[in-house]
């Protein structure tokens, strides 16, 4: 899926405005397939009420916003971003989340705060791509957004094989707040949330710091 100046991202029809990367047809198409849960973001019977798993078990953040589910072609266009890599994707990613943001209703955040990878892994790529996207939100909504306000404090293996308890073990004190957020309304950025696992170990931190709320903004929910 590579593509030329002037082109969409995702089906390759020219622009009307190139940098906006990504068509406004297929920005239209992309959101979750039928409802999904406002608090955790997986398919639910209601769109406005929390599922029965969040019920019984409700994520510490208070909403979660998601341009679509992790599939095609928004989950290849993100493997690029990422693997290939295709850094320059960060802006048109960002401006799908910005669509997915307004349409939903997301209020504007005082702060927004990516998700650190490790030092190695982030010299390896060449670039955080949770990062990226924080910029171009940040300088849309007029939001602060420092990266250093979260550090990794120690690299984590791979999670998703994990049992739910091995995967909350294994991010305990993997985060480090390094700026006070005491009394402010944040938005924790990644591009796909899986698990949940590293968003809530977050979202846990910032509210344990004094965070007024927490709200979980991703380009992908995977199911
Ligand atoms: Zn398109
Ligand atoms: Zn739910």
């Amino acid at each position: 899926m590579l593509t030329a100046p002037g082109l969409c991202w995702l089906c390759r029809m020219p622009l009307a405005c190139s940098h906006w990367g990504i068509c406004s047809l297929c920005s239209r198409a992309m959101r979750p397939a039928g409802k999904v849960c406002p608090l955790c973001g997986l398919p639910a019977a209601h769109a406005e009420v929390e599922c029965g798993r969040c019920l019984q078990k409700p994520p510490p953040w208070r909403q979660l916003i998601a341009v679509s589910h992790y599939t095609p072609p928004l989950s290849t266009l993100l493997q690029q971003f990422k693997f290939l890599p295709r850094p320059e994707a960060a802006h048109a990613l960002a401006r799908l989340l910005l669509l997915a943001l307004r349409s939903r209703g997301a209020g504007k955040p005082d702060l927004i705060i990516s998700v650190p990878l490790h030092a190695r892994r982030q010299w390896r790529r060449g670039f955080n791509q949770s990062d990226l996207l924080c910029r171009a939100l940040s300088r849309w909504l007029q939001s602060r957004y420092d990266p250093a306000t979260l550090s990794r404090r120690r690299a984590t293996p791979v999670q998703h094989h994990l049992s739910a308890r091995l995967r909350k073990q294994n991010l305990k004190n993997a985060f480090r707040l390094e700026l006070p957020v005491a009394g402010l309304h944040i938005a924790v950025v990644d591009d796909v949330v899986t698990t949940g696992s590293t968003v809530a170990e977050i979202s846990r931190l910032l509210l344990r710091s004094g965070a007024a709320t927490v709200q979980v903004w991703c380009l992908c929910r995977t199911l």
